[in-house]
């Protein structure tokens, strides 16, 4: 470990945490662009399974936008971070491997301030992948809110609207929505049961429910 000396930056991790549409990317675009505002020198780096909106910049819900570089893993993303880079930005950052904590830990030793942006729950409200990890190292951490779908409370969830089995199912509002703690659920059986009150609003096969909205 690297023992900053006077004189050296301070490095450090910062986490934005929450459900899906709770603001994590605008959080991190918004201090990114502090950041470039101060002339520091930044990198922001997504990972490559997350090509939903476009494969060389961080977008918002909101539709803010970042230029970004795609990285297959941890590995790649800490070869690409530049000797001069004062801030990296990592948004969905609970796609990557396990190995993220130990290379944003690397960079915050050599003075790097990292930022990351991700899921801290799955869509079963279970801890996701390594964030919690990074939640434990992290000097700062911000757990941030979106809004209820159902009521309009503060929500901590994210609610998958489809049956699609894989934990990393990459989508947005066809297939996910914010939800509260009540209103959250998260079990199979009452997903199929949630598609198929949506096909009969929609007045469509419980098929094309999923994909529908
Ligand atoms: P995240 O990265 O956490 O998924 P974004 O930063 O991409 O979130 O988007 C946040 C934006 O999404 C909000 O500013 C708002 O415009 C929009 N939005 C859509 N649905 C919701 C919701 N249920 N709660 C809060 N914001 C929402
Ligand atoms: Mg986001």
């Amino acid at each position: 470990m690297t023992i900053h000396g006077v004189g050296l930056p301070h490095g450090r991790i910062e986490v934005v945490c929450g459900p899906m549409f709770s603001g994590k990317s605008e959080e991190l675009i918004r201090r990114i662009k502090r950041a470039i505002i101060a002339r520091q020198r930044v990198q922001v780096f997504k990972p490559a399974v997350d090509t939903r909106y476009s494969s060389t910049e961080v977008v918002s819900h909101g539709d803010l936008r970042l230029e970004a570089t795609c990285v297959p893993s941890s590995a790649e993303l800490a070869k690409r971070v530049s000797a001069r880079t004062e801030v990296v930005g990592i948004d969905e950052a609970q796609f990557f491997d396990d190995d993220l904590a130990s290379v944003c830990d690397a960079l915050a030793n050599r003075g790097v301030r990292v930022i990351l942006a991700g899921l801290d729950m799955d869509y079963r409200g279970k801890p996701f992948t390594m964030m919690p990890r990074m939640l434990a190292i992290a000097e700062i951490v911000t757990k941030i809110q979106a809004v209820c779908m159902v009521c309009g409370a503060p929500a901590s969830f994210s609610q998958r609207l489809s049956r699609d089995q894989k934990v990393v199912a990459i989508g947005s509002s066809e297939t996910y929505e914010a939800r509260c703690r009540r209103h959250f659920e998260p079990e199979e059986e009452q997903q199929i049961a949630l598609t198929r009150r949506r096909a009969e609003v929609l007045k469509v096969p419980p098929q094309e429910a999923d994909a529908a909205k």
